[in-house]
């Protein structure tokens, strides 16, 4: 997919989307914006963003249609650290329930005069359709098997901070790539910003025509992993699948499972991701995804600087100085 290089002026580049709908449609320098954005708003002391004022008077709106504990929580979070009044809405015990569509829900929750709608939802494209409905800006925070960007956005924000560049680097993805969002961000994020990047689980969990992203394919993770300087441990979404993708939970941990004999292969900086929820002793055991190459918690707690970023853009004032 072609993206036009967003306006610049006097070498900087001038943020002009007023929705977030995914990684595929954003220019590299988009991306680059976003992570030095976030990393503005990364606090080194403390233990959280410091707050700031960006977003006064502004409301930002969760619609949750599907159920979310990290991003959730952090965007509404996000939110509040920059000054915005929220609104939390989920579907569960709402007018859902009665009949009313998604576009009305948005479209009445929209009336109360609402700046920004972070929306998550079981079906890929449903962000995208409310973004051409309401008048305010939208954020996707998860949309089927289709993307996830602001996870893409703080696993790529999390690389970066680690590793120190992105450019060059190998990241394996593991696990259920048909299913996953988490993984489309990913592909899409990181080769636009110059990653190698392999895919890898079973062929029944891997989109036949994957390949056309850009991305290699392999099916045996032993072959791959001393190659690879990350490695993002995707969860098997049994909530989007058919049965009988795999014969059994237990062979699929020995065959894809991180645990620590296989670690011992990966090269020793080896960084390990998870966007979580993680299935201890699936699709990593206890010891690995609380040992030292882990940056899970590391990751949920960039989550808030991205999504800090994020928001700032889409609908801010200026950083204070
Ligand atoms: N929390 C992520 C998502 O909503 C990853 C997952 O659920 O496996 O896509």
């Amino acid at each position: 997919m072609k993206v036009d290089l967003p306006a610049r002026e006097s070498g900087k580049m001038i943020w002009t989307r007023r929705h977030l709908l995914g990684l595929e449609e954003l220019h590299p320098q988009e991306i680059v914006t976003i992570l030095d954005m976030a990393e503005e708003f990364t606090d080194s002391g403390g233990n959280r963003p410091r707050k700031r004022t960006n977003l006064r008077g502004k409301v930002v709106v969760n619609l949750f249609f599907e159920p979310s504990t990290r991003t959730r929580t952090s965007f509404g979070l996000a939110a509040r650290q920059l000054g915005a009044d929220t609104i939390d809405f989920s579907s569960s015990g709402s007018s859902v329930s009665k009949g009313e569509t998604f576009i009305d829900t948005a479209k009445n929750i929209e009336a109360l005069g609402i700046d920004l709608a972070v929306v998550r939802h079981s079906v890929p494209g449903a962000p995208h359709l409310l973004s051409q409905h309401l008048n305010c800006g939208v954020v996707n925070a998860g949309d089927g098997a289709h993307e996830h960007p602001t996870q893409g956005l703080l696993d790529i924000f999390t690389i970066r901070q680690v590793k120190g560049h992105v450019e060059g680097l190998t990241v394996g993805l593991v696990g259920d790539i048909a299913h996953s969002r988490v993984a489309r961000s990913n592909i899409h994020g990181l080769l636009k910003l110059g990653a190698r990047v392999i895919v890898c689980g079973p062929s029944t969990l891997i989109p036949p025509t994957v390949e056309r992203l850009g991305v290699e394919v392999a099916h045996r993770l032993d072959d791959i992993l001393p190659l690879c300087d990350v490695v993002n441990v995707l969860r098997i979404q049994f909530e989007r699948q058919r049965s009988g993708l795999f014969p059994s939970i237990q062979e699929y941990s020995r065959l894809f499972g991180m645990h620590s004999e296989r670690l011992r292969r990966a090269k020793p900086d080896l960084l390990l991701l998870a966007p979580g929820p993680i299935n201890r002793g699936v699709e990593l055991t206890p010891e690995v995804a609380d040992g030292p190459n882990s940056a899970i918690l590391k990751q949920v707690k960039n989550g808030l600087a991205v999504r800090m970023a994020v928001l700032y853009l889409l609908a801010g004032q200026p950083p204070e100085a």
